[in-house]
């Protein structure tokens, strides 16, 4: 076992095309998100490499609090699957987890999360919280973040531009 120097948890890189091709797909959502008036998030659930289900950003639209694009994602793959455990399930969101969502993701038993922005105001997958991975709780979700990064911020920092809002909200 070899112990590791860094102090932060978090793996960037830029991901197998694999990874990148699922990431697209979020990203596409994510603007359906930005067409609707939303912060652009979005998010796909995988299982065996097969889409299990997507989820966009929507706060506003839907008058919900907790819509975030993960949660949606969550949502629509439990009745996708018919069954409230994802697990063997790889969740892709184009902005690192909030608190809520990566509660949500830890009861959902997802295995793996990969995102490509981080989210120094509010992340909780190792930014300023590490809800995910080497936490007391009994279900560990392996993280990967920095997947097309760049792109997935350029389009935050472009939202937030336009419409002169501070990041870090959602809605
Ligand atoms: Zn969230």
């Amino acid at each position: 076992m070899e112990s590791r120097t860094t102090s932060i948890s978090q793996d960037f890189t830029n991901g197998t095309p694999r990874d990148q091709q699922w990431m697209r797909h979020a990203m596409a959502l994510a603007q359906r998100a930005e067409t609707s008036g939303e912060v652009p998030v979005g998010a796909v659930i995988v299982r065996d490499n097969s889409l299990l289900a997507e989820g966009w950003n929507q706060p506003i639209g839907a008058h919900d609090p907790t819509a975030h694009a993960e949660i949606m994602a969550l949502r629509a793959a439990g009745l996708t699957a018919a069954n409230y455990r994802l697990t063997g399930t790889t969740l892709y969101v184009t902005l690192e987890p909030c608190v809520m969502c990566a509660g949500a993701i830890v009861h959902a038993r997802v295995a793996r999360v990969v995102y490509a922005a981080t989210d120094p105001r509010a992340g909780a997958a190792g930014s300023v919280f590490s809800l995910l991975e080497n936490t007391p709780l009994n279900h560990q979700v392996s993280v990967q973040g920095g997947v097309l990064a760049e792109e997935c911020s350029d389009m935050l920092r472009q939202f937030f531009r336009a419409r002169r809002k501070m990041p870090g909200e959602r809605g």
